[in-house]
């Protein structure tokens, strides 16, 4: 053999290993969970994000703090991907979940420290895990759902302390109305929901309309404002001159063959009116163009025209007023289109929208959110959203749990108790498991302003002695029983967050090798080589 080295890896790629990898991981994770932590519950603070265009974002939401927040680290995007799966899944839990996954990671530090291995801590985590959703199957309570009093607890209990707080009854309602009108049975798709903002009045003056508004304006001006007894035809094909795809020579030789060129080529858009009046429709969207004759004509007939409607509206409207979207004229027939009380066109402000309402059976809704600003308007959106995720989830499976850090506390009861069955390491596993879920009651407390060491002990006596929806009620800064106090939670948003965060920790905790093949992202050379910035600085 000969005495050369083995080269593997090109030699800017940097590497840290063992222990060095799993502290800078963890740290990294850590970090991400405090900058959350403040936004936690009805008294969590805000946080301003300012983007490099100078775009402010202002707002409580786990999720979008993350997602404006340019993460580079590679265990910190991880943490940012926990947030993510949370919002898709279940809607709402973004904060908690983070939360908890930093401090199992915190705890397994800790555990580290103590000189025990990696995949032990794995071991007891995925163990305590898989107990953690057992015991949160069993201290469920199960609602009817047909009972709008608990959804609208639930939407409530995900709209406190966020923008929409003041007005959280009303939306509560209007979260409630909405979701039932469009459940079948137990699933809603939220994406028959529309959410439409316009700056202006409070948010109190949020609505719920039965069928759709956008914001598009009628393509001319002699057309009727107002339709009643609306008769919809939704076409997704051009009104309009067409215009050849590809270059075309037309060669006219004299005024009489332009003439009739131009006759001929308006006799195409008549007859696509005319076969539209025909239909028996007094109000057309159309996804493509309408150019100006064809609007002059349809004006002419009375009939209500929009142009350029994006397709997810077109299906929205479809939804609403039952209508088939047609791309072809010559197939439009009264069984094609779709009803709605009225549609009319709005201006408000400098916008002037379309509202399509009053629809009789409508499959989509639309939920017209004001505000004062375009940031309140945003924020109200989210709180919005969390409610819908909230209520929607709480549908798919009846189960509620106590909110306010009570099943939190009660899952950690029951963890520790768990824990004693088992050996002598993983029991030190499942014991850290137990005391992380605590930290979503610390850090409501401690986010309200009450101590957080005396409030996690009265708390834990209270379980202790048997009251298992013991919990904190910030209305009243008091231990309580929260489920009197109706601040509940759907079940499955508590589970999905607990699994998600056991399933970040402890792919994290068995990451003992990084190799970095990613150069300095400014392409700067610092002294020790390439090594990326997240590398540095935190090992
Ligand atoms: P997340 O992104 O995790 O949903 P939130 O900021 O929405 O974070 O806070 C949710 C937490 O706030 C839950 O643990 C919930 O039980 C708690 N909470 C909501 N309303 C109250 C209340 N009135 N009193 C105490 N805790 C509450
Ligand atoms: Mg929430």
């Amino acid at each position: 053999m000969s005495d050369k080295p083995i080269v593997l890896m090109p030699e800017d790629i940097q590497r840290i290993m063992g222990k060095d990898a799993q502290r800078n991981n963890i740290t990294a994770a850590k970090m991400i969970s405090e900058i959350v932590k403040t936004t936690l519950g009805p008294k969590g603070m805000d946080k301003m994000l300012v983007s490099p265009t100078n775009d402010i974002v202002i707002t409580n939401d786990g999720a979008t703090i993350l997602k404006e927040m340019q993460i580079e680290h590679p265990a910190a995007k991880m943490m940012v991907e926990i947030a993510k799966t949370q919002e898709i899944e279940v809607g709402d839990g973004t904060t908690s979940a983070v939360m908890i996954a930093g401090k199992l990671l915190d705890n397994a530090e800790k555990l580290l420290d103590k000189k025990i291995h990696p995949t032990v801590i794995v071991k007891g985590y995925r163990l305590a895990c898989e107990k953690a959703q057992e015991i949160l199957k069993e201290i469920s309570i199960k609602i009817p759902i047909e009972n709008n009093e608990y959804l609208r607890q639930i939407a409530m209990t995900a709209m406190t302390g966020k923008g929409a707080e003041d007005s959280k009854e009303k939306l509560s309602d209007i979260i409630v109305e909405a979701i039932q009108q469009l459940r079948d049975n137990l699933k809603v798709d939220l994406n028959d929901i529309k959410i439409e903002k316009i700056k202006g009045e409070g948010i109190g003056d949020t609505q719920l309309i039965s069928g759709v508004v956008f914001d598009k304006e009628k393509t001319s001006y002699d057309m009727p404002s107002v339709v009643d007894n609306a008769r919809i035809a939704l076409i997704d094909f051009p009104i309009e001159i067409k215009s050849p795809d590809i270059k075309t020579e037309v060669s006219i030789s004299s005024p009489q063959q332009l003439q009739s060129f131009i006759l001929q080529e308006e006799n195409s858009i008549k007859e696509m009116v005319q076969s539209i009046k025909d239909s028996g429709a007094n109000v057309i969207f159309c996804q493509k163009g309408i150019d100006d004759f064809a609007s002059f004509l349809l004006a002419k007939s009375r009939i209500y025209a929009c142009r350029r409607v994006s397709r997810s509206d077109m299906e929205k409207l479809s939804k609403a007023t039952g209508a088939k979207i047609i791309n072809n004229l010559n197939d439009l027939t009264e069984f094609d289109l779709g009803e709605a009380g009225v549609v009319e066109q709005i201006k408000t402000g400098e916008d002037k929208l379309t509202y399509v309402r009053g629809c009789r059976n409508p499959k989509a809704l639309t939920i017209l959110i004001r505000g004062g600003t375009d940031h309140i308007l945003d924020e109200v959106e989210r709180a919005i959203a969390d409610g819908l995720g909230d209520v929607s989830c709480a549908l798919k499976n009846g189960l509620i749990v106590p909110g306010g850090g009570a099943v939190e506390i009660e899952l950690s009861k029951r963890l520790r108790n768990f824990g004693q069955s088992l050996s002598g390491r993983e029991q030190l596993a499942v014991e850290e498991f137990a005391s992380a879920l605590e930290f979503i009651p610390i850090t409501l407390a401690e986010n309200a302003g009450i101590d957080p060491i005396d409030t996690l002990t009265e708390l834990k006596s209270r379980h202790d002695s048997g009251e298992r929806n013991a919990g904190l009620n910030l209305f009243e800064n008091k231990i309580v029983d929260v489920l009197e106090s109706k601040i509940i939670e759907p079940s499955k948003i508590k589970s999905q967050a607990i699994s998600s965060a056991t399933e970040v920790a402890t792919m994290i905790l068995r990451i003992d090798d990084v190799i970095a093949s990613k150069p300095d992202k400014k392409g700067r050379m610092n002294f020790e080589g390439t090594r990326p910035d997240y590398m540095s600085g935190l090992e």
